[in-house]
Parts: structure tokens; sequence; C-alpha cells
């Protein structure tokens, strides 16, 4: 199995693929298709709603016909423009500092997606001889998830960043669900874990 990372062009947000002999699976997927040339994809996951996380689920669906799978939250709110933050997301990026911009990215304020499975709290995926335990870590927003790969990988999304703290005030986040389920969650993690973020590089999970 190999793991590839390739960055987007908004934000510089990651997308993931997971690749097992000629399949694969994608997290996060930006524009750009050309990384599964060759490849059968067989899901799609997302991390969360937000979308600079979501912003290729149309064109990947399109060129692949996988399956989009994601909490139920993060179903209700890709549909949504709004509270997918496509709408509002130009403006974002003109007041963010924490990711160096030499032009603003070319959004599509109009975006919106679907998904074809979600689970509420907690889920697994077995594929190919690997296990995705995905489960719910509210708090930068209500649909955030964190996918654990073979017990050993960790796909965090905007939950957990090296370097950076967690943003809870985005319309649609909530310090609350963070402080009440997702930072528990968290804290319970076993430390060693490799953790693959939505934004930058992978490091190992250490806990505070
Ligand atoms: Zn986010």
């Amino acid at each position: 199995m190999e793991i590839r990372r390739f960055e987007s062009d908004l934000l510089s947000s990651n997308m993931y693929l997971i690749v097992e002999g000629d399949h694969g699976i994608i997290i996060d997927p930006c524009r750009d298709t050309a990384p599964a040339e060759g490849l059968v994809i067989d899901y799609i996951l997302l991390t969360h709603e937000h979308y600079d996380h979501i912003s290729g689920v149309l064109a990947w669906k399109e060129a692949t016909g996988a399956m989009v799978l994601c909490s139920q939250a993060c179903g209700e709110n890709i549909q949504s423009p709004r509270r997918n933050l496509a709408s509002t997301f130009t403006a974002f990026c003109e007041l963010q500092t924490w990711v160096k911009l030499d032009k603003l990215p070319d959004a599509d304020s109009q975006f919106s997606c679907h998904a074809d499975e979600t689970f509420e709290d907690e889920t697994v995926l077995t594929w190919r001889g690997h296990a995705f335990k995905l489960f719910a870590l509210p708090g930068h927003s209500l649909g955030s998830i964190g996918i654990i790969l073979d017990d050993r990988y960790f796909f965090s999304g905007d939950t957990l960043i090296e370097g950076v703290q967690i943003a809870l005030r985005l319309p649609g986040g909530s310090k609350t669900r963070w402080n009440t389920i997702g930072a528990p969650r968290l804290a319970k993690l076993p430390e060693g874990l490799i953790v693959y973020p939505g934004h930058f590089d992978s490091f190992i999970y250490k806990r505070k």
C-alpha cells in the first residue's frame, strides 16, 4: 500500500490517494483528477465539508464513478454553498494569514455536491485487506471526522495540523462540540500515529 499526497490550488489543502494494486481511495479530492490515471477509484472519503477539501468531488465522481462517503453532518453541509463555505471562500482567503497566497484562488462560489453514503458517529470501511475507521470529531465543523487507516495512519482534516491551533470560529464550527466530543476523542488516540493533516506536512501524533 502507498499513500500519496497532492496539494490543491485552494489554500494548499491536501488530497490523499491511497493505492493498493490497481485500486485507490481518495481523501479530500481537489479538482485535478490526473493522479488517478490507470487506477480504479473505489471511494472518495471527506474529512469535512469545507470547500477547499471537497472542490474535486464532482470532477472525481464524473471521472471515476467512486462512492462518496462522509459523516451525516458533512453530507448535509456539502449540499449548500453557504454551509460548505464556497460562497464566502474568496473573502476568507483574503482575510486569512496562515497560508501565503500569491494570488487568490479561482473558487466556484456556487459549489455544492452530494454524498452517496453517510454515517452518524462512526463506521469501518474494509477495503482490499485494509480497514478505515471513520469517526466523528466535531469542532472545526459539525461534519468533521478522523480517519484511521490500519491503526497506524491518521487523516486528521483540519482538526489536527502541526503548529496550527484548531479553528473553531468559522461558520458552522462549535467550541462546545469540540470540548465535549472532539477534544476528548482526540486525546484518547494512541501516540505514534502518523498524521496526514488537511494542510501541510505529516507528523507523528503526540498527546498534549
Ligand atoms: Zn476546514
